[in-house]
């Protein structure tokens, strides 16, 4: 890994106005509108910020929120966790681990069928589907 931190107007230049305030200023995209978030291709789903590789789609299930649900990353230090109090509720923050963009959330207890009880909710503007040959 050589991922070079990046200024904000760096990061304004590399990104479109949408991507920047996902990644950038931690927004959330439209529920329902992502490019993700019904996609069952096979492959990877890289950060589109870094490229550093985050989930699998053998690990995104069907949760029906409106944003694509993984139940796992695709290794426990490729996201950052951390807790996130806005908004008047207390979730807890995925971060990619190594450029530190905005993701999404991490719920748990919810009751899915998955191995991990955990659902990852993460934006389908935050990531970059890398399908498998
Ligand atoms: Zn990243």
């Amino acid at each position: 890994m050589n991922f070079q931190p990046l200024s904000e107007s760096e990061w304004r230049a590399k990104l479109t106005p949408q991507e920047f305030h996902v990644l950038r200023e931690a927004g959330t995209e439209a529920p329902f509108k992502g490019e993700y978030t019904d996609t069952t291709t096979e492959g990877i789903y890289s950060c589109r910020a870094c490229g550093n590789e985050l989930f699998r789609s053998d690990q995104k299930f069907s949760a029906h929120c409106g944003w694509p649900a993984f139940f796992s990353p695709l290794a426990g230090d490729k996201v950052i966790e951390r807790e996130d109090t806005s908004l008047g509720m207390r979730r807890t923050e995925v971060l990619c681990a190594q450029c530190q963009s905005h993701l999404g959330h991490v719920f748990e207890g919810e009751g899915y069928d998955t191995p991990t009880d955990l659902r990852y909710c993460i934006n389908s503007i935050a990531m970059r589907l890398e399908p498998k040959e």
